[in-house]
């Protein structure tokens, strides 16, 4: 099983020509779910006593598995959140997989580590964090938050020194913020507060204050955090970033960012100054691979002062002494996990490949593909927007239609694999929501999928 034979080399072949031949095609086909049962009864039994043998393996996976996922680098994919990872990112992640790097420390992974944080500082360096700054490439923006919360709190308990080691903390967001700061609020049972977003969906440092100033002294107390969003994830804006961090300054408490959507977009010039304020963030993330372009799954997580993030997650073990004699960096002690992969690599090599001239011009294509998207519903008769786009998402209802109406179309869209856009919801409405991260992705295809909307 672990010898290189003839059959291994023929296995290897076909594997390498799979991986190169999906990064190929121009575009993937959309493909789509499928029910237990019909993929029980397309793929048969795989786990057998004997093995099917890898080539058979890899049929099933061809021909049944992958037809049954969403190709979500698809240019009319515009659900969700997107992802368009680079050719060079794509085969460098095979490479990763190959080279079984534990990239949990720089003992055992310091080349990779070293590559990894070299990726890391650019997005620091985008953000104008100190020469200090640094942190980990954490599965998602979900652990990214979750870690960063935690480092939080840990500063915040060992500042009152020891007053507040069985006080349940509190931190503050924007009623736009993504659930996995609630989500984060649950796993460590602290409470969030919720500050009133505005009509579009920002939070503005006057509401922010007057959310603080409305808590009972007690609660005031109880605070250790406030979030802001650079890029909500439903309809992209941007909050007032220097009132929260003026905000936070005043408490005397930790300013993290969620960037995980939007953060990428520091990266383009015409947009650069809405993001004012992220310097100050004590800590910050954004997900390359949502508009980063690099595979899955993989969230850049910076601290201001690493040592704080250090402190709260170093895990002490006798087995993971060793690890722990010198000032080497870790990044197994910059989140909440220890096992971890090589998973910022796959941007490393894409961005040394092409550098990142070429990451500003792909932001800036989606940006403008956005924009004049948006411009093509504004002067339809059918569609309206409902909030004009500060970044790459736009929000937009089809007039007249009912919230069935909506689910009727796109679903048969996505059976006529034209495109993937699913409705949400604003202010209880239900609405349409494209979001692109694909530079790929052309203002041709936002009007094929509003025309199929007549
Ligand atoms: C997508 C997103 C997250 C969650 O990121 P995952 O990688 O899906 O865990 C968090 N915050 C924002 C603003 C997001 O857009």
């Amino acid at each position: 099983m672990h010898r290189h034979d003839a059959s291994t080399e023929i296995l290897t072949q076909a594997v390498i020509r799979y991986a190169v031949d999906r990064v190929r095609l121009d575009p993937p086909p959309l493909d789509g779910p499928h029910t237990v049962d019909d993929l029980r009864a397309m793929a048969g039994h795989t786990i057998t006593e004997r093995g099917i043998g890898g080539l058979e393996a890899l049929r099933v996976f061809g021909d049944v598995l992958a037809p049954a996922c969403i190709s979500v680098d698809h240019p009319r994919f515009l659900s969700f959140v997107p992802a368009a990872p680079t050719e060079a990112a794509i085969l460098f992640d095979l490479v990763v997989g190959a080279s079984s790097v534990y990239a949990g420390s720089w003992m055992e992974g310091a080349g990779a580590v070293f590559a990894e944080n070299e990726a890391l500082r650019w997005i620091a360096d985008l953000a104008g964090l100190p020469a200090e700054a640094g942190g980990v490439f954490v599965s998602g923006g979900t652990a990214g938050n979750l870690s960063a919360l935690i480092a939080a709190r840990w500063k915040w308990r060992h500042d009152a020194g020891g007053s507040h080691d069985r006080t349940r903390g509190l931190m503050i967001a924007s009623s736009g913020a993504h659930s996995s700061v609630a989500q984060a609020g649950r796993a460590m049972d602290a409470d969030v507060v919720t500050v009133p977003a505005d009509a579009d969906g920002r939070m503005h440092g006057e509401q922010l204050r007057a959310t603080v100033a409305a808590l009972e002294p007690a609660d005031r107390e109880r605070v250790f955090a406030v979030v802001a969003t650079s890029g909500t994830t439903n309809v992209g804006v941007i909050d007032d970033l220097t009132g929260a961090a003026d905000v936070a300054d005043d408490l005397g408490v930790w300013f993290h960012v969620d960037g995980a959507y939007g953060g990428a977009a520091l990266a383009a010039p015409s947009v650069r100054d809405k993001f004012v304020g992220v310097e100050r963030a004590d800590s910050f993330i954004v997900d390359p691979h949502k508009w980063l372009f690099a595979p899955f799954d993989c969230c850049a997580l910076l601290y201001r002062d690493p040592r704080v993030a250090k402190a709260a997650h170093t895990q002490q073990a006798e087995y993971l002494d060793v690890l722990h004699d010198d000032d080497d960096w870790n990044p197994s002690d910059y989140a909440h996990h220890l096992s971890r992969r090589a998973r910022g690599l796959p941007l490393w090599f894409s961005l040394a490949t092409h550098g990142t001239q070429a990451y500003s011009d792909a932001v800036e294509t989606t940006l403008r593909v956005a924009h004049e998207g948006a411009e093509l519903i504004r002067a339809s008769e059918h569609c309206e927007l409902v909030v004009d786009p500060e970044l790459s998402i736009v929000m937009f209802r089809r007039l007249g239609w009912t919230a069935a109406q909506y689910h009727e179309w796109s679903d048969a869209q996505l059976a006529a694999e034209e495109s993937f856009v699913v409705a949400t919801s604003w202010h209880g409405e239900t609405v349409l929501r494209i979001c692109l991260v694909n530079p790929l992705t052309t203002v041709d295809d936002i009007a094929a999928i509003v025309e199929s909307l007549r």
